[in-house]
């Protein structure tokens, strides 16, 4: 059975103290939650230079945890500005956001790079949370599911079976990121189908079945719960709504009750 996860992407977003009090006003939160009991964890993926100390501040709490959002698929050397996954794990940090299409539009992260950035993840013990999604364009002239499974075919290459289980997938259809336009939650079923079909014929249908399927894309309190319960969504990645505890908290709550 896929776990269930709320995570918040925080991108560039967030000065020091705001960042501080955020991680704990979300973790306040999720103490009185009883996450364990409803099998649902929370991920917060903050700016780099927040991880450390915002990893100090969940440690105590094995439901929530903290990601980054990027990370290099070299081991280290001369690269400067970059950020290798073993520098992330060491500060405590669980997961990393791989291929957010952010990346994949302004920074030149391509399926190749994603598939040796996730290879390099899974390596050094991080969960990639490895995000695929569809351009409007694409989703006009129906050829999203196209688009989809060769990211998630070249994304995943090379992956093994026992390593797969380790990787979290999300579909954010680039149209619905930011634009505070949501995919129909008949939309994103029918994508998160496809691509649990497509991790069955790649992998095996147990493993699909265990593989957590996120959606993102404008999820809000008053879109979630229809979203969410869907038969194939394990849960959100959440931008725009993750930057205040009172709806981020909130789609925890919902969370926690309709993720099936
Ligand atoms: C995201 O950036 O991953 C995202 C889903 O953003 P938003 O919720 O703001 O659309």
């Amino acid at each position: 059975m896929a776990k269930k996860i709320i995570a918040g992407n925080w991108k560039m977003n967030m000065e020091h103290a705001e960042a501080i009090l955020l991680v704990k006003e979300v973790a306040d939160f999720c103490k009185g939650q009883d996450l364990h009991l409803h099998d649902t964890e929370v991920i917060i993926a903050p700016p780099a230079i927040y991880l450390q100390e915002a990893s100090k501040i969940t440690s105590e709490n094995r439901r929530l945890s903290i990601a980054a959002q990027n990370c290099s698929e070299q081991d280290g050397g001369a690269f400067t500005g970059e950020i290798s996954a073993t520098m992330v794990k060491n500060v405590g940090v669980e997961a990393v956001i791989l291929g957010h299409s952010e990346r994949r539009q302004f920074f030149g992260d391509t399926n190749e790079l994603v598939n040796l950035k996730v290879k390099k993840a899974i390596e050094k013990g991080l969960v990639p949370i490895f995000c695929v999604g569809e351009m409007l364009e694409d989703r006009k002239n129906g050829k999203f599911k196209e688009v989809v499974a060769e990211q998630i075919n070249e994304g995943l290459k090379g992956i093994h079976r026992t390593e797969i289980q380790q990787v979290v997938v999300a579909y954010e259809p680039v149209w619905a990121i930011g634009t505070g336009e949501t995919a129909s939650p008949e939309q994103a079923q029918e994508m998160h189908g496809f691509i649990r079909n497509l991790l069955a014929k790649n992998f095996n249908s147990a493993i699909a079945m265990d593989i957590s399927i996120l959606y993102g894309g404008s999820v809000k309190p008053d879109n979630a719960r229809e979203l969410f319960g869907q038969p194939d969504v394990d849960g959100g990645l959440i931008g725009g709504a993750s930057l205040k505890a009172e709806s981020f908290n909130e789609l925890i709550r919902i969370g926690k009750e309709v993720l099936r």
